[in-house]
């Protein structure tokens, strides 16, 4: 497996650094990243992004087709410079666009202020206390009323971008005499009477994440996708996955990029720490473990290109598994080599080691991957 980057991609590449340090770097300066940012600084902050042509619109191919390579190289350049930056892009320009493609064309026309603008927020409810890695296990449940509404009751948790969302997509158990698999999912848009109240977590610090209670909810037929809802879910899903790997990867080259700068500067027994043999090895290992990332989450999207989601799964467990638990491993020798300095906040290597921990669960844990790939090896589940 090489990574063959067309000349198109690799000025793509030039063009996306170029910004992300004229543009990206500056605009985050100032910003309390140990919050998420108000819909306020998020509109000042896509003010500042928009219009430059590097994230006004999904990169496509000559076809129409999604680019999803240039995109990726796009998500892991701004990860790089910071996760607000990479799951603002994520969040706005390819949750959107997975989410329009389960809904059919009257309702995508009816929903075109949310899906075909480059600014707006939709939000996965997807996740439960007691429905994580079991999607099946959810309670949420949305009844049909005599006037041929919904009205949704339940409570969602883990939901990124939960307060800041201009529309939810929510999965929710439907009656099997309306609905044969049991399953639903509802677009509710923002106002809808849902109640969502952030979460702190250790890591991400500037994502914003969510509980949403749902009292009552009440939503017209229109909104309900029409058709297999866990299948629609598994599609969206396996198209998301291997950037979850793309941003680890971006956090990852951060951390390289810390750590070599600092064992080229920071002397021990009167030479740069770079110049000792073990710390070549840290660093060493680091470059091996971000190269092979990059190689796996291509793997992932190249099929995902070529082929289709359906192929492209097993590769895609396979890239955000692996590149999400390699990308805590690197930043965790980023901060070996640092030393002391890597253990405190002024040094900013450890919010990446923070970041990276918090990739390793969202679109399917390590553990679920590992299953995914097991099943495929073996033609046996160990799920069901
Ligand atoms: C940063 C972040 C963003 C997120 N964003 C969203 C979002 O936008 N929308 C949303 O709906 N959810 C979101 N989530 C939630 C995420 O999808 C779930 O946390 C994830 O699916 C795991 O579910 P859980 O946390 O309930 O863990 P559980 O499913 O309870 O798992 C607990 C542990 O048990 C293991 N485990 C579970 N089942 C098995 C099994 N069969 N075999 C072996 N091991 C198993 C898991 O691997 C894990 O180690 C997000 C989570 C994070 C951290």
């Amino acid at each position: 497996m090489q990574i063959h980057y067309s000349d198109d991609h690799l000025a793509w590449k030039d063009t996306v650094v170029d910004f992300c340090e004229r543009t990206v770097r500056p605009s985050l300066k100032g910003l309390d990243l140990t919050r998420p940012p108000t819909r306020e600084e998020i509109n000042a902050l896509l003010n500042k992004f928009i219009g430059k042509g590097i994230v006004d619109g999904y990169p496509l191919r000559e076809d129409g087709s999604p680019d999803y390579i240039a995109f990726a190289i796009l998500i892991e350049e701004l990860a790089r410079v910071h996760h607000l930056a990479g799951f603002m892009t994520m969040q706005r320009l390819h949750v959107p666009r997975l989410f329009r493609e389960m809904f059919d064309k009257e309702q995508q026309k009816n929903f075109n202020h949310l899906f075909f603008s480059d600014r707006t927020i939709i939000a996965a409810c997807f996740s439960e206390p007691g429905a994580g890695s079991d999607s099946a296990g959810t309670r949420t449940t949305a009844k049909r009323s005599d006037n041929g509404n919904w009205v949704i009751n339940g409570r969602k948790i883990w939901v990124s971008e939960g307060s800041h969302a201009d529309a939810l997509i929510v999965f929710v158990r439907v009656d099997k005499e309306i609905e044969p698999s049991g399953y639903g999912i509802f677009l509710v848009e923002r106002g809808g009477g849902y109640e969502a109240t952030p979460i702190k977590m250790m890591g991400l610090q500037a994502h914003e994440m969510c509980e949403v209670a749902f009292d009552n909810v009440v939503v017209p037929d229109i909104n309900r996708v029409r058709g297999n809802a866990q299948a629609a879910v598994l599609g969206t899903i396996g198209r998301a996955r291997p950037y979850m790997g793309v941003m680890a990867t971006g956090y990852a080259q951060a951390a390289l990029d810390m750590a070599v700068s600092y064992a080229k500067t920071h002397e021990q027994f009167g030479r740069p720490i770079g110049g000792f043999q073990l710390v070549q090895k840290l660093l060493a290992d680091m470059a091996m473990g971000v190269a092979s990332s990059r190689l796996m989450y291509y793997q992932a999207l190249n099929t995902l290109m070529r082929k289709g989601e359906k192929a492209s799964r097993v590769e895609a467990s396979m890239a955000k598994a692996y590149c999400t638990e390699t990308a805590w491993r690197v930043c965790s020798k980023g901060m070996e080599v640092h030393g002391a300095m890597g253990l405190t906040f002024e040094c900013g290597i450890e919010r990446l080691f923070r970041d990276a921990r918090m990739l390793m669960v969202p679109d399917g844990t390590t553990q679920i991957h590992e299953l995914v790939i097991g099943r495929a090896l073996t033609g046996m589940s160990a799920i069901n």
